[in-house]
């Protein structure tokens, strides 16, 4: 399991769409690479964001 691995799996690992082995890889892989960890917590707070505007009434801030 590479770093590029994870960038390319981390939608679907969030989203808990991976197949177990798959998983269980970048589960691994997360426990060493702090970058990944990094990467994968903004992904989730993007995400998050994401939702969270789509969710309530539009506000124009200019
Ligand atoms: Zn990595």
């Amino acid at each position: 399991m590479t770093c590029r691995d994870v960038v390319e799996g981390v939608a679907e690992y969030l989203a808990d769409e991976l197949d177990a082995r798959t998983r269980r890889g970048l589960d691994r892989h997360l426990a060493r690479c702090a970058e990944c960890v990094a990467y994968a917590r903004t992904y989730r707070d993007a995400i998050r964001f994401a939702r969270a505007a789509y969710a309530e009434p539009e506000t124009d801030v200019p």
